[in-house]
């Protein structure tokens, strides 16, 4: 089964997502833990949460993958940032914890000038602070298309935050179609090489989720710019592709396209209809 949603609001709690799901054919979905500003998060409603765990699994919904502000920068130059960003994933992960076992997706940052090693160590320094023991969260970094001076524009730099990671049998990777391309993974041409070199380097094993974008610009280009599905420099036959990879089967496809929920319901339509696994 192909398990697929969309980027929804939080506003009006989980039940709320995971009704907004069912109207678009969709059995998954991401939303962002708070607003990009990261101020205060809504309350826990438990009943909210409970509702919502019952129709997810009367639906076969599976892992969520929610996403962190992404203005956090673990890897700024300046203390306070740092310290703003550790607070709100030690807050979001604790939150987390009400729908145990799902997915929380983050940007790993930007060195601003410190250089990609410097960065690095802060990123690992800020795990090693809020990934706990007995957490139940998989905590995912997300490959990046390398504007400006993003760490994990490749899977060399996400592979060293890992391994400076303690815990780091709490952390995966979330695979952005977009960012990789941008960032000079030839995923239209050559998938299955940028799986091999994916899985030599991270290990697929750690590969949690799928964001599906198509992009604005071109094969190597650093920008960031999402499009579309098939209506980008990606296309739409190697996001068939890539739904169908037996590698990547049952994975969790977020769409984060520029769509309001009638988009999203149209890409998710496609996407099923080309989906030949069962
Ligand atoms: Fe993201
Ligand atoms: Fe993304
Ligand atoms: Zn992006």
């Amino acid at each position: 089964m192909l398990n697929i949603g969309c980027t929804l609001s939080s506003s009006k709690g989980y039940l709320h997502m995971g009704k907004e799901s069912l109207k678009i054919n969709a059995n998954t979905f991401a939303f962002f833990t708070r607003n990009p500003r990261g101020g205060k998060a809504k309350d826990i409603n438990p009943d909210d949460i409970a509702a919502f765990l019952k129709l997810a699994e009367e639906n076969n919904f599976s892992q969520l993958v929610a996403h962190a502000p992404y203005t956090l920068n673990a890897c700024s130059n300046k203390e306070e940032t740092r310290e703003f960003a550790l607070n709100i994933m030690a807050d979001d992960l604790a939150r987390m914890e009400y729908t145990p076992n799902q997915l929380y997706n983050f940007h790993p940052g930007s060195h601003v000038g410190q250089g990609v090693e410097a960065g690095i160590e802060l990123i690992a320094k800020q795990l090693n602070t809020v990934l706990k023991p007995d957490m139940t969260t998989t905590v995912l970094l997300e490959t990046m298309a390398g504007k400006g001076s993003e760490i994990g524009r490749s899977f060399e730099e996400l592979r060293e935050i890992i391994d400076k990671v303690e815990l780091n049998e709490k952390l995966g990777v979330c695979l952005d179609t977009c960012h990789v391309y941008d960032a000079g993974y030839d995923i239209v041409n050559n998938l299955d090489g940028v799986l091999d070199e994916f899985d030599k380097i991270i290990g697929l094993d750690r590969l949690k989720a799928i964001h599906m974008n198509d992009s604005k610009n071109p094969f190597n280009s650093h920008k960031d710019r999402h499009e579309k599905i098939g209506e980008g420099s990606i296309g739409f036959d190697a996001m068939v592709n890539i739904i169908n990879h037996p590698r990547l089967k049952n994975l969790p496809v977020i769409l984060e396209t520029p769509n309001e929920l009638d988009g999203y319901a149209q890409e998710i339509k496609m996407l099923r209809n080309a989906y030949t696994q069962d």
